[in-house]
């Protein structure tokens, strides 16, 4: 990974919202130290990468991920059906895919434990960046209290690393912030509503929490400069997390029922993280009380997204894969275009907004100079068909701070 890296002939889509150009990048080490319309500039012994008649962009991120879950049904949900050394050989493999597929970055909304961080940082496996938020704090009742429809709780011992993450009263919410916080939480994750997959009666527009507790969780995770990204769908609780100053709304599908939350959210630059495709999976869900929600909520989620991009909030895109498998995370950009957002919008919601998000927008998130080098060369041209992202065959190139973590160039031209 020492040395310079020349990537020219390719067409550049910098992640800032700005068109493409022509333009030759330079990379030097883990970071980018020039990106030149014109050609020249670089020392005889660089080594050059052709990205004639390609597309280059930033390295893809997801905003909201669970890599370490791998299904819906309760037994998979809760571990019970593998043993647990391959299951985390299971979500090694997602990672090591995920990043080969061009994503470079991903916030885990809940699942991932600091292990595969730090195996991934060591250069035990490959994987993306990861901004990691280990459970979801919720109420008792809340999404993150697992109880079995039966009624009994999730059998096993508590995985410190995952830490409990269900809150008995107020006094139990700061607490439970600092519990994350110790297991190595990047962000904090919580619910202030119900979703489309939770139990019958806790449903998309069902409350979780009170605005005292919502406002010592987010008090208490800034005060450790960590932020709240909050599971919210709609009704009360939508409006709870955006009067308690949450960072981003996750899912956020009936944000449109109450326009001035959006005021609010663009006024205080609060991002949006609809999550289309896991909705999709839901719409077949075996479960009909799933099925009726996520039915439910697919016009109002479109209407959500429109009005949030009328009303200048930020926008940004995250797949919520896992549950429902792990496919192309870029299967997300498809749907963000299908409910009305141009390829260049959505391809923007995943790479310097996406950056913005996570708060690492120093670092990555557009092809700047001074950035770290996390790049992607398509086959292809993604405001012509954003679908392209998805087939892995057409993901030509993926550097990782200049370093390759995936090539399928067909002839890398020396020089
Ligand atoms: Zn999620």
């Amino acid at each position: 990974m020492a040395g310079i890296k020349v990537l020219r002939g390719g067409r550049l889509i910098d992640g800032t919202g700005a068109g493409p150009v022509a333009a030759t990048i330079v990379l030097d080490g883990e970071r980018i130290a020039a990106v030149a319309t014109g050609g020249g500039g670089w020392p005889d012994d660089a080594e050059i990468i052709d990205a004639s008649g390609m597309t280059v962009l930033p390295g893809l991120i997801d905003c909201h991920d669970h890599m370490a879950m791998h299904g819906y049904e309760l037994a998979r949900r809760w571990g019970l059906d593998e043993p647990q050394s391959t299951r985390t050989l299971r979500t090694a493999k997602v990672l090591e895919r995920t990043l080969a597929a061009g994503y470079t970055a991903v916030r885990d909304a809940a699942g991932l434990d600091a292990g595969f961080k730090r195996a991934i940082e060591e250069g035990l496996i490959a994987g993306p960046r990861l901004v990691l938020s280990l459970a979801i704090i919720s109420p008792i009742g809340g999404i993150g209290d697992r109880t079995s429809p039966s009624g009994f709780p999730c059998c096993g011992p508590q995985d410190p690393l995952l830490p409990d993450s269900v809150v008995g009263s107020l006094a139990d919410v700061r607490p439970a912030v600092r519990r994350m916080v110790r297991a190595g939480a990047d962000v904090i994750k919580c619910a202030t509503t119900g979703g489309a997959s939770s139990r019958p009666q806790h449903g998309p527009r069902d409350g979780a929490f009170n605005l005292d507790e919502m406002q010592a969780l987010v008090d208490e995770a800034h005060a450790l400069d960590r932020r709240v990204m909050c599971h919210a769908l709609g009704g009360r609780g939508l409006r709870i997390a955006v009067e308690a100053g949450v960072d981003s709304i996750e899912h956020g599908c009936y944000l449109a029922e109450q326009p001035e939350l959006l005021e609010r959210m663009a006024e205080r630059g609060i991002f949006f993280v609809p999550t289309f495709a896991v909705y999709d999976y839901h719409r077949k869900s075996p479960q009909p009380h799933v099925r009726e929600r996520a039915l439910a909520l697919q016009e109002p989620h479109i209407l959500s997204l429109r009005r949030a991009l009328a009303a200048g909030v930020k926008v940004v895109a995250g797949t919520d894969a896992g549950g429902h498998g792990h496919p192309a995370n870029a299967l997300e950009l498809a749907c963000l275009v299908g409910a009305g957002m141009t390829p260049l919008e959505a391809l923007r919601a995943a790479t310097g907004r996406a950056a913005e998000c996570l708060g690492l927008e120093r670092d990555i998130g557009t092809v700047e100079k001074g950035k770290l080098a996390d790049l992607v060369v398509v086959d292809g041209d993604p405001l012509a068909d954003i679908a392209v992202l998805q087939k892995a065959e057409k993901i030509a190139l993926v550097l990782k701070g200049g370093a390759i973590a995936a090539n399928r160039l067909p002839r890398p031209d020396r020089s």
